[in-house]
């Protein structure tokens, strides 16, 4: 998938033209209570371009632009093939606006202009004159409120792009699971994101189960949520007991989790869904609703409490919902997305094989009584999960810390963020 950043100083209209862009029916996001102060990725679907737009807005924290801000969406803009920069021309440029145009040169990614709120064509030439002293190609009118010029500018979006993208609504569906004690909103979760868009594909009533899949379409991609009715649940066991054994058929079903939280409830229950998710081997996303329900002031505490509960999940994506709200939706299904397409990555064993050479220098390997763990060779032997396999001098040498070590870098370096790894040691003889 091919990143395009859009940037441009608060209140130019940047989450208006993500949510036109994207489709979304969320309201105005900027309100709802930040939580990290990070770069978004919301995923849209134009002719046949699954495209991630990054969103920099949350990194502003007024008509300040400041040297953390750079760098968060420095590193951001350095994947994106290029930059959306828009401005409000009917308010004329400020600062701000110069100072960033400075900066998008500096980076060097090809720049298209847009001048937003151009409601009517009469607005186009008389606003947009001042844009071109910005030093960039011609500017684009848009009006994000009223859905105008958004073709031209995805057609000058396009030139940046590769020609060689796959046809998306040809891939296979994402099946997904939904998971989560009774009450923490799952159905109104499910209600939100397919809307009244859901159609029941397959509901086999039989003896033990009652299978019903439920089938929708996002960005160009068919998803297929798992056994909503799951096992018929028996007189002799409880509630949770039964959510339980629902959400293990769900899993076994699925490509992709979605593990459904309330702030303030993590407990046993949760901690054995995440065990069984982390067991399957299935990339998990951590969908936090009802997070309209948190104060403003408790905010960074129960991130931190969720940090520390779900710390054997610690890499997986987390996301913070209100069913109630419409809000974070987008994120759930963006995620899962980008997950299920890392999670069948084949790494060329010849990147592997360097990677493992700078970390065997780079960092020491355990050692038992002075002799050092030595890795000769690794490839990936398996994808869903990526199963890498590791050729040693001694298995014994390798500890649960190297590993885990390991299975770190693996994800950050290779591009794997978000996904369960694994490593299968063989001793080379
Ligand atoms: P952001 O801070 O850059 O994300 O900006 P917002 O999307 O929150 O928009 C800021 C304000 O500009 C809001 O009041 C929007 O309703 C308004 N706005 C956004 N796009 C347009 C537009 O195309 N035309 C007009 N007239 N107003 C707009
Ligand atoms: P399920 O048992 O997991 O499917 O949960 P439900 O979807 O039936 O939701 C349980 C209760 O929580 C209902 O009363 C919902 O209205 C409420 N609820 C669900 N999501 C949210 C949310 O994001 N915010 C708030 N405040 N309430 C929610």
């Amino acid at each position: 998938m091919h990143k395009v950043a859009i940037v441009g100083r608060p209140n130019v209209g940047k989450s208006s033209l993500f949510n036109r862009l994207i489709g979304r029916r969320e309201a105005v996001v900027a309100d709802f209570p930040g939580v990290t102060r990070d770069v978004k990725e919301h995923v849209m679907l134009y002719e046949n371009h699954r495209i991630v737009l990054m969103d920099t807005g949350g990194l502003w924290s007024g008509d300040e632009w400041e040297q953390h801000i750079r760098d968060k969406a420095e590193m951001a803009i350095h994947d994106a093939k290029c930059v959306v920069f828009v401005l409000d021309p009917r308010d004329g440029l400020n600062t701000a606006d110069y100072e960033v145009a400075e900066w998008l040169r500096k980076i060097g990614k090809p720049v298209i202009v847009v001048a937003n709120k151009m409601d009517s064509v009469k607005h186009d030439d008389v606003f947009t004159a001042e844009l071109w002293a910005l030093g960039f190609d011609e500017p684009v009118p848009i009006s994000a409120e009223h859905a105008r010029g958004l073709d031209e500018l995805m057609r000058r979006v396009l030139e940046h792009l590769p020609e060689d993208d796959e046809d998306y609504p040809e891939i296979a569906p994402i099946r997904i699971s939904l998971i989560g004690r009774p009450n923490v909103g799952k159905s109104s979760l499910l209600n939100a994101i397919t809307g009244s868009d859901r159609v029941i594909v397959s509901d086999i009533p039989g003896t033990t189960r009652d299978s019903i899949d439920i089938e929708w379409n996002f960005a160009g991609q068919r998803f297929i949520l798992v056994d909503t009715a799951g096992i018929r649940k028996r007189p002799d066991t409880s509630i949770e007991e039964f959510s339980m054994m629902r959400s293990e058929s769900s899993i076994a079903n699925s490509d992709i989790i979605w593990l459904v939280v309330n702030a303030g409830e993590i407990g046993d229950h949760e901690l054995k869904l995440a065990n069984m998710a982390y067991d399957s081997g299935k990339p998990v996303v951590i969908v936090v609703n009802k997070w309209d329900l948190v104060p403003d002031a408790e905010l960074k505490r129960t991130e931190r409490m969720l940090d520390e509960k779900l710390a054997h999940l610690h890499f997986a994506p987390r996301v913070y919902t209100s069913a109630l709200n419409d809000y974070g939706i987008h994120d759930m299904l963006a995620e899962a997305i980008k997950l299920y397409e890392k999670w069948q990555r084949r790494i060329p064993t010849g990147e592997l094989n360097k990677w493992l050479d700078v970390w065997q220098i780079k960092q020491a390997t355990p050692n038992f009584k002075g002799k050092p763990l030595k890795m000769m060779y690794i490839t990936q032997a398996e994808t869903a999960p990526p199963t890498f396999v590791i050729f040693c001098n001694k298995e014994d040498f390798v500890t649960r810390a190297y590993e885990n070590f390991l299975q770190n870098r693996i994800r950050e370096d290779l591009d794997l963020a978000g996904i369960p790894v694994r490593i299968v040691w063989k001793e080379r003889g």
